[in-house]
């Protein structure tokens, strides 16, 4: 059991206004926006699946307590809606950052990501912490929907030759299906929604062989259904299975 060598590093918490550099479109729901700037240096991101909070000001008050922050400095006044996005890329060298956002159609950051454009700024923090998952495993199973492919992209992306990953990603059609640069051995299943149902599919896995860790990223709910099937319908240890919900159905003032 390798599970006690998974460990947390905290970070300072920093504000930073940040610069839209450019706005790409992956795949019909997912937009990529590259974020640049002064006050980006020194971002630090360790963990695949790091997240940060991205502040969306409502209305006017709110903006002018945002645009009043002092750069790395809390924060103080109204607080503006927050959001947690996890930084696809960042790249010290281009001072770049990039944040893959699906385009959902509601929320402060769905709209905003929507109308995006160069030029524009977009206030983050963190992110507060890295979970650190050294690659120890033979294998890992990475179960998550179009909120957790940056995630899973960049878990995949890191691992070695000799490792092998089964990723189980749940789609709204078949043209968000997204490529992955990897040295792994990384098998995808695409799940489109409505056709197929998540739990079912996991339920008939075949689990990848040798010691396993599993992560799971969906909405709430489908989170915690899919946690239980690998939990009492495979097994698996509950500290090597990490299942998070990234997102909750008809709760929209939640972060
Ligand atoms: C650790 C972590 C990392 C995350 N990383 C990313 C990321 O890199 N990219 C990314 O796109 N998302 C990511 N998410 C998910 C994102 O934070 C949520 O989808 C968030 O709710 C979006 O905020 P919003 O303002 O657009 O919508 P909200 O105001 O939160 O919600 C408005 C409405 O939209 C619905 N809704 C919210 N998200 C979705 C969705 N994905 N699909 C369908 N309906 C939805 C809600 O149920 C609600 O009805 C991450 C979440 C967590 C916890």
């Amino acid at each position: 059991m390798n599970a006690q060598q998974i460990h947390r590093v905290s970070h300072e918490i920093k504000r930073r206004k940040l610069d839209v550099l450019r706005v790409v479109d992956l795949t019909p729901r997912m937009r990529r926006i590259t974020l640049g700037g002064p006050e980006l240096a020194g971002f630090v991101t360790l963990g695949t699946d790091d997240h940060i909070k991205l502040l969306f000001a409502q209305n006017a008050e709110e903006q002018a307590a945002l645009d009043s922050v002092v750069p790395g400095a809390p924060g103080e006044g109204p607080r503006p809606a927050m959001r947690d996005y996890t930084p696809r890329r960042f790249d010290p060298a281009s001072n770049e950052l990039d944040i893959d956002f699906v385009l959902h159609g509601d929320g402060p950051a769905a709209t905003w990501a929507a109308q995006a454009a160069p030029g524009q700024q977009l206030h983050v923090a963190g992110p507060r912490g890295s979970m650190i998952v050294p690659d120890m495993f033979d294998s890992y199973l990475l179960i998550g929907d179009e909120t957790a492919l940056p995630a899973i992209a960049r878990r995949v992306e890191g691992l070695p030759a000799n490792r092998a990953a089964l990723v189980v990603v749940e789609i709204e059609d078949s043209a968000e299906q997204q490529t992955f640069d990897c040295k792994a051995q990384v098998d995808v299943i695409w799940v489109v929604r409505g056709e197929q149902d998540l739990v079912d599919v996991v339920r008939k896995l075949e689990m990848p062989e040798g010691e396993l860790y599993a992560w799971v990223a969906t909405e709430a709910a489908l989170s915690r259904k899919v946690r239980r099937v690998l939990l009492q319908e495979f097994g698996l240890s509950e500290a090597l299975v990490k299942a998070s919900g990234y997102w909750r159905i008809d709760e929209s003032d939640e972060g």
